[in-house]
């Protein structure tokens, strides 16, 4: 299979950022992009072209190198601001956070993943020994759906791969 996929990746929402991504060039070629490496993640609120107006919170890679064949070196990118001696600086926080997700998400894509495949959910609170009724309401998940119902019903959907959100 080696070769044969070649697509471009298109880092679609650098748009919204100005100055020096832009001039950098809004696009990036990768030809079999894939994760050489990865640790740690980090929480990001993403949106998506292909869901209009949908955002929501993702979990990512915070470091990751990307190898490509028309690219000689491997790409690093990553959330951590190297620039100590500027200060923090939050804009540029928030473009390297940008842009390690983007390019998560655009290969995610070649993958047939989406961002939802990387919602971030949390395991609802419970008391120890506390039991979920089976007429309490709960908020299940599957994809982009959500819906509240009875923990009852969701003991039968939950095979259907609706999981549980929020108690
Ligand atoms: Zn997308």
């Amino acid at each position: 299979m080696a070769g044969e996929k070649k697509m471009a990746m298109t880092i679609e929402d650098y748009r919204r950022f100005k100055s020096e991504i832009i001039d950098a060039g809004i696009t990036m070629d990768f030809m079999l992009p894939e994760f050489a490496d990865s640790i740690n993640k980090f929480a990001f609120m993403e949106g998506c072209l292909s869901f209009p107006g949908q955002t929501i919170k993702t979990q990512r890679h915070k470091w990751v190198k990307v190898k490509a064949d028309n690219h000689k070196s491997t790409l690093y990118f990553s959330v951590w601001n190297d620039d100590s001696e500027e200060g923090y600086d939050k804009d540029k926080y928030l473009m390297m956070a940008y842009e390690t997700a983007c390019v998560q998400h655009e290969i995610d894509h070649l993958d047939g993943k989406t961002m939802y495949d990387r919602q971030l959910v949390l395991s609802p609170w419970k008391r120890e020994n506390e039991k979920i009724g089976r007429n309490t309401k709960v908020l299940i998940k599957k994809g982009s759906e959500s819906k509240t119902i009875k923990y009852k019903k969701f003991e039968q959907m939950e095979k259907d791969g609706w999981t549980l959100a929020e108690v």
